[in-house]
């Protein structure tokens, strides 16, 4: 069974008269274990998307299923206990609780959801060096570097475990060698959890690393490098090929 399946999701905003389709009929379907990477330009609703496909907001119509379960008819208490034991989001910028401490951040979701029959100190060790964040953990947010900030946000974001993790831009803030190491970061603990993950990014050269390639243009999405390496270069062409 696909690990996420969305389907002819539209998602649109009301900005004063005018109707803004964010996300236009969107299909996707993402195997367990994939690495996706969602490239486009500013404003072609790709953080929309992401942020749909997570449980973070509703689509005005279609579907949202991970792992057979279809958001879209969950309550709000059942969406964020969902989201809580399969779902992970990084953001671009990490979002971190100013007030808590590098280690309660990294905890807040095992609070929020006390996921069954997983005790999660053994993890937590293993992401602290993985994330070699160890030295950092009794610090507030403000005072680690943006590097840093960004490796606690990928702790928080595993720390339960997720099938599913979502990032949106997670190396935008960064500069090259941050933006470098946090990619390495993030296949690294892919490997050590063995996730899903779908990323929003605009560097091609963080975007090679995926198994495929996306682009989304004016709220449509398509396929733009296989996992051949067949490359198409517009939604027109992939509409063309889909049709064969
Ligand atoms: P991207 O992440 O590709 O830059 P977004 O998903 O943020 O694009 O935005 C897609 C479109 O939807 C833009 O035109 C944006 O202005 C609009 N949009 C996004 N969020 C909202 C919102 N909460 N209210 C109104 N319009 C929005
Ligand atoms: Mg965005």
């Amino acid at each position: 069974m696909a690990i996420l399946e969305v389907s002819n999701v539209i998602k649109q905003y009301k900005q004063y008269d005018e109707i803004v389709t964010a996300v236009n009929r969107v299909s996707l379907k993402v195997e367990d274990g994939e690495f996706i990477a969602i490239m486009g330009p500013s404003g072609s609703g790709k953080s929309t998307l992401l942020h749909i496909c997570a449980g973070l907001d509703r689509p005005n119509s279609g579907s949202v299923r991970i792992r057979g379960n279809d958001l879209t008819d969950m309550s709000p208490d059942e969406l964020s206990r969902f989201r809580g034991i399969y779902v992970g989001f990084i953001f671009q910028k990490h979002n971190l609780i100013p007030q808590f401490t590098a280690l309660e951040n990294i905890l807040i979701p095992t609070v929020m959801c006390n996921k069954p029959d997983f005790s999660y100190e053994e993890h937590l060790k293993k992401l602290i060096s993985a994330l070699d964040i160890g030295d950092r953990l009794h610090h507030l947010p403000s005072e680690l570097s943006g590097g840093q900030q960004q490796r606690v946000a990928i702790a928080r974001a595993l720390i339960n475990r997720p099938q599913v993790l979502f990032a949106d831009e997670p190396t935008g803030n960064l500069d090259r060698e941050n933006a470098d190491e946090v990619l390495r970061l993030l296949l690294y603990t892919k490997e050590l959890i063995g996730q899903t993950l779908i990323m929003v990014t605009h560097d091609m050269s963080v975007a090679e690393h995926a198994d495929k390639i996306y682009k989304m243009e004016a709220g449509n999405l398509y396929l733009f490098r296989d996992e051949h390496g067949y490359r198409r270069n517009s939604y027109e062409e992939e509409a063309e090929r889909a049709k064969w």
